[in-house]
C-alpha cells in the first residue's frame, strides 16, 4: 500500500474512500480520536463533573468507546466513568462477551456493573422468544431486547447515581435506524433519534453517542489496530431483523457512492430541530406498575410483559 497522506513517513492502513485519504496506523488512531472529542465538543456531551455509565456489551463499539473516553477523560479528575453491562440471557452469546467487558473494565481501571433481564423481569431474552412464539404474539425479538435494554440501562445508571450514559452507537448503526424510522413511516420515533438525548423527566439519564460519526468498520479497525480485546460473535437473533437487511443495502449504496452514509447523517442533523419542534416533548408520566418514567399509563416494558401472562 502507499504512504499515509498525513505524515507521508509510514505505511498507510486504511484507505477512506469517502475522503480519499490514506492512513497509517497512527494517523489514522489520532483521527479516530479528534473525531470523537469533536462530536464531544460540538454537542456538548461531556460537561465539569459529569459520573458517565457507559453501556458495555463487551462488542467492538463500546468496548471501543470506553478505551477512547477513557484515553479522552485522562486529565480530567471532576468525569468519572463506570461501565453497565445488560445481560439479556441469549445463550452462547453473552457468556462470551461478558467475559470480555469485565476485562477491559479491569484493565482501564473502571468500574463495572452487570445487570440483568432476569433478575429484573424474571425472564431470560430466550424465554420470551419462545413464550412469545407459543402463544402466536411473536415480536421480531430485538423489538423486546431493545425495549428492556433501553429501560434497564437507564434505571441502573440512575441507581448509580450517572449523569450521562453513553452508548457506543457508530455511524452506521445511526444511519440505518435513521431510514429504517423513515420507511416505517414513524416520524415520532425519527426526531428522538440525535446524537444527545435530553432527559424529559427527572428519572431519565441524558444520552450521548460519541461513536455516531465513525463507521463501523473504522471503529473495528480502531479496535484491531490497537490491539484491543473485543467480542467478535453476532446476536443469533441479528439475522431475522428488518436492520440487516438495511445494513446490506446501506453497504452496497457506499460501495458505489461513497460518502453516502455521512450525508444521510448530515441531512438528518439538518432536519432534526424542525422534527423536535414539530414532535415537542410529551410529558411523561411514572408507569403504574414499574414507576419507570414513560408517555403513556405502562410503560413499553411492562406492556410487553403483561402480554406474556395473559
Ligand atoms: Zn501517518
Ligand atoms: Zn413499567
Amino acid at each position: 500500500m502507499a504512504l499515509c497522506n498525513l505524515c507521508e513517513e509510514h505505511e498507510a492502513v486504511v484507505w477512506r474512500r469517502y475522503s480519499g485519504v490514506r492512513l497509517c496506523k497512527s494517523c489514522f488512531t489520532q483521527s479516530i480520536e479528534q473525531n470523537v472529542k469533536r462530536t464531544i465538543r460540538r454537542h456538548a456531551m461531556i460537561s465539569k463533573n459529569d459520573r458517565i455509565a457507559l453501556g458495555l456489551s463487551g462488542g467492538k463499539d463500546s468496548v471501543s468507546i470506553m478505551h477512547l473516553l477513557n484515553q479522552i477523560t485522562e486529565n480530567r479528575p471532576d468525569i468519572e466513568l463506570i461501565a453497565i453491562t445488560i445481560d439479556e440471557g441469549i445463550k452462547d452469546y453473552r457468556n462470551e462477551s461478558i467475559p470480555i467487558a469485565e476485562k477491559n473494565a479491569k484493565q482501564l481501571g473502571i468500574e463495572h456493573k452487570i445487570v440483568s433481564f432476569k433478575e429484573t423481569y424474571g425472564y431470560i431474552l430466550d424465554d420470551l422468544l419462545v413464550l412469545t412464539k407459543s402463544q402466536k404474539r411473536r415480536l421480531k425479538a430485538c423489538a423486546y431486547c431493545g425495549v428492556f435494554r433501553r429501560s434497564l440501562l437507564n434505571r441502573a445508571a440512575r441507581e448509580l447515581g450517572a449523569t450521562k450514559v453513553v452508548t457506543g452507537h457508530n455511524l452506521d448503526d445511526d444511519v440505518q435506524a435513521i431510514l429504517m424510522n423513515f420507511m416505517r413511516s414513524d416520524i415520532e420515533r425519527e426526531s428522538r433519534l440525535g446524537p444527545k438525548t435530553e432527559p424529559r423527566h427527572s428519572k431519565l439519564v441524558a444520552r450521548v453517542k460519541p461513536l455516531r460519526e465513525v463507521p463501523e468498520r473504522e471503529v473495528a479497525l480502531y479496535a484491531l489496530l490497537n490491539e484491543i480485546e473485543v467480542h467478535l460473535g453476532e446476536c443469533p437473533y441479528a439475522g431475522e431483523s428488518f436492520r440487516q437487511v438495511i445494513r446490506n443495502w446501506l453497504n452496497e449504496v457506499e460501495v458505489k457512492y461513497p460518502g453516502t452514509k455521512y450525508s444521510i447523517l448530515r441531512g438528518f442533523d439538518k432536519l432534526l430541530p424542525t422534527l423536535k419542534e414539530k414532535f415537542g416533548h410529551p410529558p411523561l408520566q411514572e408507569c403504574k406498575y414499574c414507576g419507570e418514567p414513560t408517555q403513556y399509563k405502562v410503560c413499553k416494558a411492562c406492556e410487553l410483559l403483561q402480554k406474556l401472562k395473559t
